[in-house]
């Protein structure tokens, strides 16, 4: 039997291999490759993971999964080996349940969907982009029927990002979050403006990289085992516990963008350089969810990077590297600026605060449709309704409205939820850390992230994907999902920002 399990591992070793080669072809499309790259670099991507599915799909992995089973159950539920063959054979049996032709017409609707997006989008021409997607929502549900699922057709799909959640979790816990928060925002509403013009002014692109850097440095993010590079959409992606790169992206008139998506994107870098180098090569070389992913990134940016204490560390460093541009703002000023909130139009522009309700806005529309309640014909006169119930305002097109996102377009379906789940598990994680070393708020005030990171590490990072998000809240915390903490959070944080 460890001859079969050392069999095992190698066949899982190779696929592991093949998915960072595929990873690393997708960096340098998204980096460094030439237009003109883009057609071939599609073949050879599709080509990758063909050979990885077929390899991972094969009946020699049932037949080895099938063999160890014994072992398996032998094993101490925390080692190492007993996570690989519950991962693995949870994968395998999701993998073999999918018939090839629906893998590939998902495939084929999505690459056009995706570029009939781009188009329709450009155009503000929902009608053009309308059979896209009605074809890839169809195509999804047949795939959630296929996959098979309990209570909702949508927890199908959630448990690619989520494996095991429910949406019987998740709806009181955005319920709570959306009932404290669409009152909050009135009350800031009702307040006078916060002026963030200049953030606006002319920031040196070599300068922001500069600051970013080491910001992400003193976070802790290791560059002798990543880098970053410049990507139109900042991304995290990994070959390895020891390659792990980040991509930012460089506005001139806006300095925020950059800042905070080098923080967001060393989050999710430092996660993945924390994983244990004992699950290199396998499955279990990843994180535990996108929710949970997210909750690294999400500390990082606005829990860390968003607080008065780091930036009474950091501002006059940032106030010397930009003397002309912000000479002039005061620590106080500058704080204001960068979390002021505005119900706006666009998710990706959105403030901590008003963030969750656009989450909200695409999670109720995206059970609506894959339960056939809505009809994508009259999704873009909904998506307009909750925008205006939640945010109180109201898309001027399709184009600033239900078009927006690539998610749906690339059959990402069931993948918005994660976005919130992360906001909310940020601040259980970081209240459990903060107790345990109290010490912590004012090591951040010093630059100081050490107890942060090894927090971290210790008790997130190094399980890599052994546990289920469930499972790994639980040992953490404690307890479940909790949506009190981060509810306290912004309403404290935000009523003292607005004086409300
Ligand atoms: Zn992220």
């Amino acid at each position: 039997m460890e001859q079969k399990l050392a069999t095992l591992k190698a066949r899982l070793a190779e696929i592991a291999d093949l998915h960072a080669t595929g990873a690393l072809l997708g960096w340098d499309q998204e980096t460094y490759m030439p237009d003109g790259g883009a057609a071939e670099r599609a073949e050879q991507l599709a080509t990758i993971y063909k050979i990885a599915h077929e390899k991972f799909t094969a009946d020699e992995i049932g037949e080895l999964l099938e063999a160890v089973q014994p072992l398996a159950e032998q094993l101490d539920d925390d080692a190492d080996d007993a996570a690989l063959l519950r991962v693995a054979r949870r994968d395998y049996d999701k993998a073999r349940k999918l018939p090839t032709d629906l893998v590939v017409a998902l495939s084929r609707a999505t690459s056009h969907g995706v570029e009939s997006w781009k188009k329709a989008r450009a155009a503000n021409d929902f009608a053009a982009f309308q059979p896209h997607l009605e074809k890839i929502v169809d195509l999804t549900i047949q795939k959630a029927e296929v996959l098979g699922y309990e209570e909702h057709i949508y927890n199908a799909l959630l448990d690619d990002y989520e494996p095991d959640m429910k949406i019987s979790q998740i709806n009181p816990i955005f319920r709570q979050v959306k009932d404290a928060t669409v009152p909050l925002v009135a009350a800031i509403n009702a307040q006078p403006p916060i002026d963030a013009s200049f953030l606006h002014r002319r920031f040196d692109p070599k300068t922001q990289w500069d600051f970013g850097v080491a910001v992400v440095k003193d976070f802790g993010y290791d560059f002798t085992r990543g880098r970053q590079d410049k990507s139109a959409h900042p991304f995290t992606t990994s070959f390895g516990v020891g390659d792990v790169r980040i991509t930012t992206r460089i506005l001139e008139n806006y300095l925020p963008s950059a800042l905070f998506s080098t923080m967001h994107e060393a989050g999710h870098g430092m996660y993945e350089q924390g994983i244990a180098p004992s699950l290199a090569r396998t499955p279990l070389r990843d994180g535990a969810s996108l929710g949970i992913h997210e909750s690294q990134s999400r500390m990082w940016e606005n829990v860390v990077g968003r607080s008065m204490g780091f930036w009474q560390h950091y501002y006059p460093t940032l106030q010397k590297s930009f003397s002309a541009q912000l000479g002039d703002v005061s620590l106080e000023t500058f704080y204001r600026a960068i979390n002021k909130v505005t119900p706006s139009l666009i998710r990706v522009e959105a403030d901590e605060v008003t963030y969750n309700l656009h989450i909200f806005v695409r999670f109720e529309l995206e059970q609506a449709l894959v339960t056939g309640e809505l009809k994508v014909a009259d999704l873009p006169e909904a998506w307009n309704e909750k925008y205006r119930a939640y945010l109180g305002v109201t898309p001027d097109s399709d184009t600033n409205g239900v078009m927006q996102d690539i998610h749906w377009s690339s059959g990402l379906i069931g993948y918005f939820p994660t976005y919130s789940l992360g906001n909310i598990l940020s601040m259980q994680f970081f209240n459990k850390m903060v107790a345990e070393n109290p010490a912590i708020p004012a090591e951040i005030a010093r630059g100081e992230f050490g107890t942060v990171l090894g927090w971290l590490r210790e008790n997130i990072h190094r399980h890599g994907r052994k546990y289920t998000p469930a499972e790994l809240v639980e040992r953490v915390t404690g307890g479940g999902i909790d949506a009190q903490p981060y509810i306290k959070y912004i309403t404290d944080k935000y009523t003292e920002i607005y004086g409300s």
